[in-house]
């Protein structure tokens, strides 16, 4: 479909689905949710300037050159633009569509290809990732890392920063419930993800055990490969339809009635299952069947019956994770799942839904951003006067507390699941 009145002399080019470019009436509405315009202030870097972007290179109105593909690479991926837009428009799914095309069509630097070849080849399997971290494991333990961050390249140090001492990570689990669920309980399996299994593994540990405390059957999943969001974020197609597949196969095996992710990101790639196989025969059905079961933590927890809680004197900010917030729409169940702790008091921070510029793997790629966007959110978290933010996803965490920890600040950043263990024990 091309725009009324106007004739294209060359195909349309396969850089999204072109068809839901036209969802856009350009009221500019989006703009301000818009992390990365409300830092340049640049068109170009809003969710309508892309839009338009990706349009003029699919009619070949323009080329796909360095300027270009920056705006795109820009994109935080962040669907702060999904929730404002009175349209509805997929932009998920356009920009999806435009990385994959940028991947395929666009010679990047040296420098950049490496930086991204090493997240790919790293980060969406556990045993490399753990691989990796244990000779910096017996550099914290000597109490090294200072050291060794003087003399690694710029880029390093910025991914050696979002790292807190590997010793020092100790993390409290809820007590394993002592109760056998009852048979007729709803069965729920937490898909470990790939780097939190690694880095945060508390979370799913925690995020089990409160849910068999509040009565559900939980299942372990086998294998827990990784959901393929970081591909489906930097445009490896191919390669997030493969882990699709595994995770639809083994979500199935699972026999789960809910489906659960400590990291939001991972609940949406799986949640978006039943779209992206929806043209493969083999996975269609079991694919839209998985995507339905996706719940987040706290509704179920929510759900369940209510039970006394010891008291926790605190005052917490609560930080909206961008996939939980705009992707699936959840922002009160966890605000009313904290607010039934005893003793806590939420205090509402400025800007909660705006990306803290982790975004999957763009805090790795993007560090320039992504900084200025962890500044301002570190800024708005100081100014709540609260001891705790709470959030629900491994990666916002890793980057809040990198910044946090830069101001020598005392704030802690804990996931949901950690601050209930913590709460209830
Ligand atoms: S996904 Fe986020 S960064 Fe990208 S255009 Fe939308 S609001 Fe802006
Ligand atoms: S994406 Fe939505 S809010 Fe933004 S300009 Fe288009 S129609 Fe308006």
């Amino acid at each position: 479909m091309a725009e009324p009145g106007v004739t294209l002399s060359n195909p349309v080019r396969d850089v999204c689905d072109y068809d839901l470019l036209f969802d856009c009436v350009h009221c500019g509405l989006c703009a301000e949710a818009c992390p990365t315009y409300v830092v340049t202030r640049c068109e170009m870097d809003s969710p309508r300037g892309r839009i338009y972007l990706m349009k003029s290179l699919a009619e070949g109105r323009i080329d796909l050159d360095d300027d270009a593909a920056r705006h795109l690479d820009l994109c935080l991926g962040c669907r702060g633009c999904e929730t404002a837009c009175p349209s509805g428009v997929h932009y998920g799914r356009l920009i999806e569509g435009a990385r994959s095309f940028v991947e395929r069509n666009h010679r990047r630097s040296f420098a950049d290809r490496l930086k991204r070849r090493a997240v790919s080849a790293i980060f969406p399997y556990p045993d490399r990732l753990r691989a990796l971290l244990a000779p910096l494991k017996l550099v914290d333990y000597l109490g090294l890392r200072t050291a060794l961050r003087a003399i690694m390249p710029h880029v390093v140090r910025d991914w050696l920063d979002l790292l807190s001492p590997l010793q020092a990570n100790s993390r409290p689990l809820a007590k394993a419930a002592a109760l056998t669920p009852r048979a007729d309980a709803p069965t729920v399996v937490v898909h470990h993800g790939c780097v939190a299994q690694v880095l945060a593994d508390s979370e799913n540990i925690n995020s089990e055990r409160l849910l068999a405390a509040a009565g559900y059957r939980v299942v372990q999943l086998a294998p827990n490969s990784c959901c393929g969001a970081l591909d489906l974020h930097s445009g490896n197609a191919a390669r997030a339809l493969d882990f699709a597949r595994a995770n639809v196969r083994a979500l199935k095996n699972s026999g789960a009635d809910a489906i659960v992710s400590a990291a939001s990101g991972c609940s949406v790639a799986i949640a978006e299952y039943g779209d992206l196989l929806k043209d493969e025969p083999e996975f269609a059905e079991d694919a839209r069947a998985v995507s339905s079961k996706v719940r987040d933590l706290s509704s179920l927890l929510l759900d369940a019956p209510a039970k006394p809680k010891p008291e926790f004197h605190c005052r917490i900010t609560y930080h909206d994770a961008c996939h939980l917030a705009h992707g699936l729409g959840v922002r009160e169940a966890p605000r009313k799942l904290l607010a039934s702790v005893p003793g806590v008091t939420i205090i509402e921070m400025t800007e909660s839904d705006l990306c803290c510029g982790s975004a999957g793997s763009y805090n790795l790629t993007e560090p320039t951003m992504a900084r200025d966007l962890a500044r301002r959110k570190a800024d708005n978290i100081v100014a709540t006067g609260a001891e705790y933010v709470v959030l629900a996803n491994p990666g916002c965490e890793f980057q809040i507390a990198a910044e946090l920890r830069r101001r020598d600040s005392k704030i802690k950043v804990v996931h949901l699941a950690d601050f209930l263990a913590m709460a209830s024990l």
